[in-house]
């Protein structure tokens, strides 16, 4: 998997090599994911999510909360990658949640735990509101939406990570507005480090400084319909 794989042991590795072979023969009867081919899934998908794992590992997180994960990205492979991370991945897609439940399975992982729901609702659930170290969300929604789903998971000093394209145009504000709506402030959009045939990726760090108000988040489908911080 050349220097995608960076950063994680010889296990993790083979398994990365078992998720990656599951997902693309489920993959050929459920449209789990956009890419089809070996070395998509291992460039653009697993290498994608473990250009997170600095971060991560700076933190010195013990939870870990991937929000609108579809086949495990990023969250089942942070969990492959780092194994002693608890990780809880939400995901609306039923056949998707039985592919990560059959993933899960295969792989023997404990410490990972597959929830089939809306994050508007299970982010009012006290099972799992505020009880994150961390949160991750790749590909879901622009910014704004992005916070006022993601917060609410965290724990006041908690970071939430977002993967986004280079180019945030006017989602850097509006995100930064509804961040403070929710309890929170954007600390940073970096760009990450780039090695070959990695896509520009600057990471959006999201920080939890309050609690986040009951209102929020507000009912499923509302958010992505009407954002926060828009002026
Ligand atoms: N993170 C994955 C999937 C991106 S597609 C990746 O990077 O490949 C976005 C996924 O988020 C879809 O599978 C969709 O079902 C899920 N999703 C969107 N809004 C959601 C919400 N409010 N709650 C839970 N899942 C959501």
């Amino acid at each position: 998997m050349g220097a995608a794989s960076g950063g994680v042991d010889e296990t993790a590795r083979e398994r990365l090599a078992v998720y990656r072979d599951a997902l693309l023969e489920w993959n050929e009867r459920f449209n789990l994911t956009a890419v089809k081919d070996p070395d998509g899934v291992d460039r653009r998908l697993i290498g994608d999510a473990l250009r997170l794992l600095p971060a991560i590992d700076g933190f010195g997180a013990a939870r870990l909360v991937d929000v609108g994960t579809g086949a495990g990205l990023p969250g089942l492979v942070l969990k492959i990658a780092r194994p002693d991370l608890d990780v809880t991945l939400i995901e609306a897609t039923g056949k998707k949640v039985a592919f990560l439940r059959h993933a899960i399975a295969m792989l023997g992982l404990e410490g990972v735990e597959a929830l089939h729901g809306r994050a508007e609702e299970l982010g009012r659930d006290p099972r799992y509101r505020g009880r994150y170290d961390l949160a991750t969300a790749r590909a879901v929604a622009a910014l704004p939406v992005l916070v006022e789903l993601c917060l609410p998971f965290l724990r006041v000093g908690g970071r939430a990570l977002f993967p986004k394209g280079p180019e945030l145009g006017t989602e850097f504000a509006e995100g930064e507005r509804a961040a403070a709506l929710v309890g929170g402030r954007i600390e940073s959009a970096e760009v990450l480090p780039i090695g070959a045939g990695e896509p520009v990726t600057r990471l959006v760090i999201a920080a939890k400084i309050r609690e986040t108000p009951y209102r929020f988040p507000r009912r499923s489908g509302v958010p992505a319909k009407e954002p926060l911080g828009r002026v």
